[in-house]
């Protein structure tokens, strides 16, 4: 079978009316370089479907891979799933400024409407926009949820504990020392 290779980077204005799909992969390798520092080896899928709509685009689809990260009691790594479900609007800038009225950009065209990305020129960067939602889903807190975690940070404390600190009266994880034996 034939891998089949999409382009990255999309002429918008070369989009059909009924508008194109694009799959990407770790199979396929084509977001592998702009993904690594992100989702290191683990495996991803994106579909895209980009049609126009109006005189802007629209561009929906799902993200999903892993990212690693510490978790940020226990310090080990964890797994954290991005299942990513978006429908965005791309609007090309004019970039010459509109007589007098430089006011006029931002988000109040659009207050109610969906997330609308803002770009200079007709040349779309696909890894880009997939590179920022990725990064856009790592929590800002990870809980790796095993069931040792809060143990563990107690018994990484009583680690780096100096004996001569461990004395039941003035250090209360003195008594946990002794328990484990
Ligand atoms: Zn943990």
């Amino acid at each position: 079978m034939q891998k089949i290779i999409y382009p990255t980077n999309i002429m918008l204005k070369e989009l059909p009316f009924e508008g194109r799909d694009y799959h990407y992969s770790h199979e396929s390798k084509e977001l592998s370089p702009v993904l690594k520092e992100l989702i290191q080896k683990n495996d991803y899928k994106v579909d895209l479907h980009l049609r126009p709509l109006g005189n802007a685009f629209e561009i929906a689809g799902t993200i999903k891979t892993k990212i690693d990260l510490p978790c940020s009691r226990c310090g080990r790594d964890t797994e954290f799933p991005v299942d990513d479900n978006f429908r965005e609007m791309i609007l090309v800038e004019d970039q010459k400024p509109r007589g007098g009225h430089s006011g006029h950009v931002g988000s109040d065209l659009v207050s109610d409407g969906p997330y609308c990305n803002y770009i200079s020129s007709y040349h779309f960067d696909i890894a880009a926009f997939v590179h920022e939602h990725v990064a856009a889903s790592e929590p800002y807190i990870v809980e790796c949820g095993r069931k040792d975690c809060a143990e563990t940070v107690i018994k990484a404390q009583l680690n780096t504990m100096a004996p001569e600190h461990l004395d039941e009266k003035t250090n209360p994880f003195a008594v946990l020392k002794k328990l484990k034996g």
